[in-house]
């Protein structure tokens, strides 16, 4: 379904952005592996990308560093001979009320996960315009669109990758670029293994489906969005979250 295609996957290295760049792989699409820190994690999906016969190959980034970003949709591209499909997935949380909320950790997050999207958005925007085609995916969150305790800087940075997808959405559809965001509520990671029991708990409980997400159920999303059954959809949010926040 997407043989031929190149797809570079931010923060691919563990959780659902493996999950994506996986499932991608396993739909004929090469893929661009991006991390932060863990290269052997990243590696590693790689190898498994592999495993389906396309190339994959891992750079490391900061997708909060303008300079590190423009360096490195050159290098995909390069390596890779093109580029069709973006998911801004990498993110992170530094959780805390308001209150006690150092300024650097609301400034980390918004770098992170929204500034981290406009960069990889920015620098690879010319050629998709000039390609008349492509694909951006935004991982946002439940957060973004609901709001939660503790999550000041997470639900800001999430609500404006709506913004963002939204506007890169009109920008780009007279060029054949669409641009969508998922919303997922709870998905077993390590970003959520870190929560206390009775968080989950009470997660669990407010969970119409009575489960948490998988990463996979995200990347069976992502995969939609990127292929050719997707071709009118633009600007859109859709959830993945067992209608928690229906
Ligand atoms: P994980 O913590 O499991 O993985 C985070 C990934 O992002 C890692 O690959 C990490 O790389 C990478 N990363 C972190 N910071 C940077 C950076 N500055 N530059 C490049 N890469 C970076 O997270 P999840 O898989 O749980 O989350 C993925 C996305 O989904 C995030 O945007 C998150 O906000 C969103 N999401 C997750 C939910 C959940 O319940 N898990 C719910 C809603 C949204 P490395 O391994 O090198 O550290």
């Amino acid at each position: 379904m997407l043989r031929g295609k190149t797809a570079l996957v931010t923060g691919a290295s563990r959780g659902i952005g493996r999950a994506i760049a996986l499932r991608l792989a396993e739909n004929g699409a090469g893929v661009a592996v991006v991390y932060a820190g863990n290269e052997a994690a990243a590696r590693e999906t790689c190898e498994k990308a592999r495993g389906y016969g396309v190339k994959a190959q891992a750079f490391r980034c900061d997708v909060s560093d303008f300079i590190q970003t423009k360096a490195l949709v050159k290098d995909v591209i390069e390596a890779f001979g093109g580029l069709d499909i973006l998911i801004n997935n990498a993110g992170i949380v530094r959780d805390g009320l308001v209150l006690s909320m150092k300024e650097e950790d609301f400034d980390r997050v918004i770098g992170t996960n929204l500034k981290g999207a406009f960069n990889m958005i920015k620098h690879t925007y010319q050629h998709f315009m000039r390609q008349r085609g492509g694909r951006i995916i935004n991982i946002s969150s439940v957060a973004g669109i609901a709001g939660n305790a503790g999550q000041a800087n997470y639900a800001s940075a999430k609500a404006g990758v709506i913004g963002l997808t939204k506007t890169v959405a009109r920008e780009l559809a007279s060029r054949g670029v669409t641009c969508n965001a998922i919303a997922p509520g709870f998905i077993e990671t390590d970003m959520t293994s870190k929560l206390p029991g009775n968080v989950k708990e009470a997660a669990l409980h407010a969970i119409p489906m009575k489960r948490m997400g998988a990463p996979e159920d995200v990347a069976k999303l992502a995969v939609f969005l990127s292929g050719e059954g997707a071709a009118y959809i633009t600007g859109e949010v859709i959830r993945v979250d067992g209608g928690l926040s229906m």
